[in-house]
Parts: structure tokens; sequence; C-alpha cells
């Protein structure tokens, strides 16, 4: 990493000079007489390489790039915008794995938070301090790299995303929910506090009893009240393996009560410490799940069972976490006493040993097959939900055996239960009422020129949401207009509004949310 970053330096300082800094109209000139200047880019590297995400669906370009050397260079730059008579918009970029320009900020300027880390992504400090141990990560951080940091102490973090991959400040900036979020809440309940820079340019260190409406705001806050330049995250005793299990359904009602069983066991010693869930819409989708998991046997036994049950089937996935070879022994018992109360295919229970961190990272070895195959940055018209318990089934007939019954595109699509008392209500990010909700990833890959299709079967499970009143929310969402983001947010709104008339009076941050207009 140390590597690409120097080398990434070495094109930015060639490419400076061969396009000499030209200040766009759109901003001040005043900002020339700043020291921080001399951060700011606008050549065609730095350029595109913000000019679109992950989702790979629009393009957008800002009218300059700013690499900051420090937390306050950043403060620096909103500073002189909020107190310009011509004040220009501030956007956060992480990793840029958002999906519909989120990050993007048209005439404004775009912060690569990664230039923070000038490639020492060690530079976690962890304190030990009993339950209580924690990192502090500054907001560039990938996860991947808190998560080793912290193993160097016997430690991690309590929760991850399947992707280690996005930044600290980029998952914070949402939730951050994965496989242990039914009993540990997402990343946002487990962070004791941050520093953000508000959108006056102010530096603030907040926390549950300092500055906390600064701090709930901050957590899912789609980064409309500051940016997050360092988050102190809960951490646990790590463990060395993991024991990976797969289980199979062809019924959806004991697929979801198996997973509503789960989740409801809080001890770690008797239940699994992480479950998640997919649902395979037909036999053409099996291969797509099989990964560094399955064989090519089970591959062929479980698409032998798609076609025979013709309709969706799915898939419940479930970890715990052990030490060493001396409780394998206690691990299989527990593991054989959990799968004894489930009600899975016959014959269709699968399970493999890994080192946790291989576990952990498995996105990663997923995203280099697909880089090989050139297959990684193609388009991706995601579409995460949260529907809420009462609803699943429901959804699961209208949608996955209704309107998406003959989809063959490349898809994974996750499906798993939370438990709602783990978030915390203060926080701005939106989630259903009900106590159970669950998470369904809608995770398409426009491959064969299918983007239209996608994005049309997208809507259609959005108006389907809306027609029979599933009461979902979208994860990660994107709305263009404030009606729909006023929707959204639900009774948060007016808490919302009022956060970012106290953090961002000037409507300058993360434009790209689309949820403010920029104000004079
Ligand atoms: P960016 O895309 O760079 O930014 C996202 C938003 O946050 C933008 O509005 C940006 O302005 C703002 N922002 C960025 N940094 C900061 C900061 N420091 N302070 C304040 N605001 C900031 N999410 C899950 O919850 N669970 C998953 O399991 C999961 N899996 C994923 C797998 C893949 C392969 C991908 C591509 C994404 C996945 N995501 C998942 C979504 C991911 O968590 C979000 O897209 C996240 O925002 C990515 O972080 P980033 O650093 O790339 O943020």
């Amino acid at each position: 990493q140390s590597f690409i970053f120097l080398h990434f330096i070495m094109l930015t300082t060639l490419t400076s000079f061969v396009f000499p800094l030209l200040l766009p109209e759109s901003l001040p000139s005043e900002l020339q007489a700043l020291d921080i200047f001399t951060e700011l880019a606008t050549d065609p590297i730095s350029m595109s390489s913000v000019a679109t995400d992950f989702g790979n669906l629009s393009t957008s370009f800002p009218a300059a790039v700013f690499y900051p050397s420090s937390p306050k260079d950043i403060a620096k730059l909103i500073h002189f915008s909020y107190t310009s008579t011509k004040p220009f918009t501030v956007s956060p970029r992480g990793v840029g794995h958002s999906i519909n320009g989120q990050t993007f900020a048209p005439d404004g300027i775009i912060v690569n938070m990664l230039s923070l880390g000038h490639g020492h992504y060690d530079g976690c400090t962890i304190v030990t301090e009993g339950p209580f141990s924690y990192a502090d990560a500054s907001g560039e951080q990938h996860w991947i790299d808190v998560l080793n940091a912290t193993l160097k102490h016997g430690l991690m973090p309590r929760i991850f995303t399947d992707y280690l991959y996005a930044t600290v400040g980029g998952t914070l900036s949402n939730a951050g929910i994965g496989g242990q979020a039914f009993r540990q809440g997402p990343q946002i309940s487990n962070v004791y506090e941050l520093d953000v820079i508000t959108g006056t340019g102010e530096i603030v260190t907040c926390s549950r009893d300092r500055e906390p409406d600064l701090f709930y705001g901050a957590l899912g806050g789609l980064g409309q009240f500051g940016v997050i330049t360092r988050a102190r995250i809960a951490l646990e005793p790590a463990k060395k393996m993991a024991r990976w299990v797969r289980l199979i359904y062809t019924d959806v009602k004991l697929f979801t009560s198996d997973q509503e069983k789960l989740i409801s066991i809080e001890k770690t010693s008797s239940g699994f410490d992480y479950v998640e869930g997919q649902v395979i819409l037909s036999e053409a989708q099996v291969p797509g799940i099989k990964s560094s998991f399955f064989s090519d046997n089970d591959i062929e036994k479980i698409t032998r069972l798609a076609v025979q049950n013709q309709g969706p089937i799915y898939l419940l996935e479930g970890t715990t976490y052990y030490d060493d070879s001396t409780v394998v022994t206690i691990v299989d018992a527990n593991v054989k006493l959990l799968l004894e109360q489930l009600n899975y295919e016959s014959g269709f229970a699968f399970s493999r040993d890994v080192p946790l961190v291989d576990f952990l990272d498995r996105v990663h070895y997923e995203e280099t097959v697909l880089r090989s195959l050139g297959l990684w940055l193609v388009p991706h018209p995601w579409l995460n939900l949260f529907v809420p318990q009462s609803k699943i089934l429901d959804f699961d007939s209208r949608i996955f055996k209704g309107i998406l019954k003959e989809n063959k595109a490349a898809v994974l699509i996750l499906i798993y239960p939370l438990n709602r008392r783990k978030w915390d209500d203060n926080m701005s990010v939106a989630i259903p009422t009900e106590e159970v909700f669950y998470v369904v990833s809608f995770l398409w890959s426009a491959v064969a020129n299918d983007l239209d299709i996608l994005q049309n079967e997208n809507n259609q499970v959005l108006s389907i949401c809306e027609d029979y009143k599933l009461r979902c929310k979208e994860y990660l969402p994107h709305y263009t207009n404030p009606a729909d983001w006023q929707k959204h947010f639900g009774k948060k709104w007016s808490k919302f509004v009022a956060r970012k008339q106290k953090f961002d009076p000037k409507a300058l941050l993360s434009p790209g949310q689309q949820i403010f207009r920029q104000l004079q």
C-alpha cells in the first residue's frame, strides 16, 4: 500500500508540474492566498479519480480535488468556504464505494481523505482498558487496516461490514452493518467518541456526553454534519479461527424463522457470532455462490436441488469464532446442538474451518477474482433495503417469487435479520419501527448490457414496497428531492434539519447526497 501511495504522490506531483493549477471560476480567487492552496489539484488524473464511484452509474467532475495532509487543512478549507462571499461545497471521499454519486461535489471540492494517511495505515492507537478496549482510528483508514492493527494486540472491532476496504468515516456515515450486528449492533453503535470537522470549519470532539447532538448526528448522518477524522472504536478479544456454516433451505418460512431463532440467542457460547443469508433466485445463479467456500460437487448438488425446487432457494450462513485446536471439540458440540434445532434441507449443511481473518476478509477474495476477470468495475445498480419482520414473507412472495421469478442476472441477494434494540434512535440513520427487521440487498452486476433492465427491476421493487405498504427503508439511501428525504427520515426529519442548521448552516458538506441545497 505504501508503494501504491508513493506512486500516486509521484503521479500527482508530476501532473501538477504539467498542469499548474488554474483556479476554476466556481471557486473564489482568494483561495490562492491560503497556504493549503498547493494541496488543491485540477489535473486530469485527480479529476477523473473522483468522477465516478463503485456504482459506476454516473459521472460528475468537481471544480478541484483537495489532498490534505492533516485534519487542520480540511478545517481551514471548510472555514474558508463558510466565511467566503462565494461559498463552495466540500465533499469528503473515502474510497468512493458509494453507488449513486454520494461523494460528488459538482462545482465544489472533493477531499481525498486517503491523502491524510500518507500511506501509513498502521497508525491506529490501541488502548486496552478491560471490557472497554478501544482503537482510535483516523477517518480515512480502511477497516482492514484497523483490523490488522488491533490484531497485534489480540483485539479486534466487534462488528464488520462484509467488505473491509471501505473507510471508517465512510461506513460510520451510513451505519456499517454485517453478520455480527444482530448481537453487537451496527458499527455506529460501537463507537465511543468522534473528532468531527463541522460545516463551519470547527474541529469538535464529541461523544454521548460531550456535544451529543453532533455525535449522534454524524453517526449515520450521510456526511451532512461534519467530516469524521477520528473514531474511537470499541474492541473485543480477537479469536483465531472461524467455523463457517452454510445451510440450504427451500421453504422461506423455515429459513426466516431459523434466522430469527439464531439472532435471538444473546450468548456467544450457545449461538453463532455471525448470521447472514442469501436468496438464490434460480439454478442459473447457483454457480455465483461458489466463492472459496463450496466445492464443485457442492455446487452440483445445490444446482440439482434448485432445479427440482423450481423457485428460489435460501442459504443461511452462520459463523462461530474460536481460538485454537483445543476447543474444536467444544465448537463441534455447540454447532451440532445448534444445527439440531434448525430446519434446513436434510443433507444440505456445509461447513469449513478457516482463519478468522480470511473469513472477515472473504469479499476481498471475490474482488481479486472479479478484478482478474474484468468484472469488478462494471456498473453496480445496487439496492439495499430494511424490511420489517412482519412483511418479509409478503416481500418474498411479491418480489423473489414474483417480479424476479425469471431473473437470471449476475446478482448476490443478501437477506438477514437484525435486532432494532441494538440501534440508538438518537442516531441519524432511518430504520423500520419493528423490533426485528431484515436487511435485503440486491447486489447486481450489470455485465450483460442489462443495466436498464436491472434499474427497472429496482424501481419495480420500490413500487411494490410502496403499493403494498411494506414500510421498507432504504439503506445507503438515494433520493433527489427534499420531499422524498423527508419521507425517508420520517419522525427523524425535523431533528435532521435542525442539526443541519446547527452544524452546517450553509449546507456545504457532502452535496452528492442531494438532501439540502447550498445556501448563500
Ligand atoms: P465514500 O463512498 O467515499 O463516501 C460515502 C459518503 O460518506 C459520501 O457522502 C461522503 O461524502 C461521506 N464520507 C466519506 N468519508 C467521510 C468522513 N470521513 N466523514 C464524513 N463523511 C464522509 N456497507 C455496509 O454497511 N455493510 C456491508 O456489508 C457493505 N458491504 C459492501 C461491499 C462492497 C463491495 C461495497 C462496494 C460497499 C459495501 N458497503 C457495505 C457500503 C459501504 O459501507 C458504503 O458505501 C461506504 O460509504 C463506503 O465507504 P467509503 O469510504 O467508500 O465512502
